[in-house]
């Protein structure tokens, strides 16, 4: 069983209800398309505290909490990316480190 996280921006929180990631989970579309014919499940769906609060306390925590249900890839959401830059926040480039040195694989994208 492949164990998937998704992590979001905060910013995207007032309208996003995580539809169209979980959608593509389902359907095994976009950046779920290699697990087509794999037994898969969604473990966590979760989004930073802001950018005031970076990695703080709860951050942290919901990043150990995908490592403690075995996520074994965790999917950032585009929203993740700075459309002014197009580059990826910091804060989730740091916590896409921890969670690799904690053993999760990353795939950049969602849907
Ligand atoms: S820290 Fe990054 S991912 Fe979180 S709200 Fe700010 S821009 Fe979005």
């Amino acid at each position: 069983m492949k164990k998937i996280a998704i992590l979001n921006c905060l910013k995207a929180n007032d309208v996003c209800t995580a539809a169209a990631c979980i959608k593509a989970f389902n359907l095994r579309k976009a950046h779920f398309e290699e697990y087509d014919g794999m037994d898969a499940e969604l473990v966590a769906v979760a989004r930073c505290n802001g950018c005031d609060a970076g990695i703080d306390k709860g951050f942290r925590e919901k990043l150990e909490r995908i490592v403690s249900e075995g996520a074994d890839v965790c999917h950032f959401g585009v929203c993740t990316v700075k459309k002014e830059t197009g580059e990826e926040c910091p804060v989730i480039t740091e916590a896409g480190k921890y969670l690799e040195e904690h053993g999760v694989r990353l795939v950049r994208g969602t849907h």
